[in-house]
């Protein structure tokens, strides 16, 4: 069902996962990448930030209190170990993300192939789905290790960005989305889901 989004956990959701972030953090990834070169992006980067890769599990992260039912979602599907909710700063029209629930994993390198395995599951089911609903003109699975990376919340978690053609991709993390077009957008994915 939907959930009405309360209070400003984007904030949480942002930069604020890690203080010693890298300065660009609000940038996409992907733009970043085209506008610097990684060399001159880490020499941006502070110490800690580089050590992002590698840090320890926090389970008051934003995505760890989605799972636990401390923070809203608009759910699009849900089982015992696998998660997907729309990204509430989406980049395009659509933009989905899906996580383990058990799997206390920061990243790619952490978590167990078969926590791996049953999120990917999800994200092509997923990925058929909006193209099914949505119709764009192409579809973007992203994954991000590390700060420098452009991590911002340290739960793995996979990002599926429907791609419309002539529309490039909003800034990563920025703008927050209309809660009522959320819903309805919910409500639509929801149902195909479901079929
Ligand atoms: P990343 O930068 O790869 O760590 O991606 C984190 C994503 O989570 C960004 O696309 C954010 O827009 C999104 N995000 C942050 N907080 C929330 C939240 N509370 N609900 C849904 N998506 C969120």
């Amino acid at each position: 069902s939907g959930q009405v989004w309360h209070g400003r956990s984007g904030q949480d959701g942002g930069k604020a996962q890690d203080s010693g972030e890298c300065p660009f953090g609000q940038v996409s990834g992907f733009s970043r990448r085209a506008e610097t070169g990684m060399v001159r992006l880490f020499a941006h980067c502070n110490r800690r930030t580089l050590m992002s890769l590698h840090g320890d599990y926090d389970d008051q992260n934003i995505f760890a209190k989605i799972i636990r039912g401390e923070a809203p979602c608009y759910t699009l599907y849900e089982d015992d170990d696998v998660l997907a909710f729309l990204d509430v700063f989406p980049q395009s029209f659509g933009h989905s993300l899906v996580i383990p629930k058990k799997a206390a994993a920061r990243n790619l390198l952490e978590i167990d192939t078969d926590s791996l395995a049953k999120v990917m599951a999800v994200v092509q089911r997923l990925t058929r789905v909006l193209v099914e609903e949505l119709q764009p003109a192409g579809v973007q699975v992203a994954q991000f290790n590390g700060a420098p990376a452009g991590q911002t919340v340290f739960h793995i978690h996979m990002h599926v960005i429907p791609r419309f053609a002539g529309e490039s991709l909003g800034i990563h993390a920025s703008a927050k989305a209309d809660p009522a077009e959320l819903e309805q957008l919910q409500a639509r994915l929801r149902a195909r889901l479901a079929d």
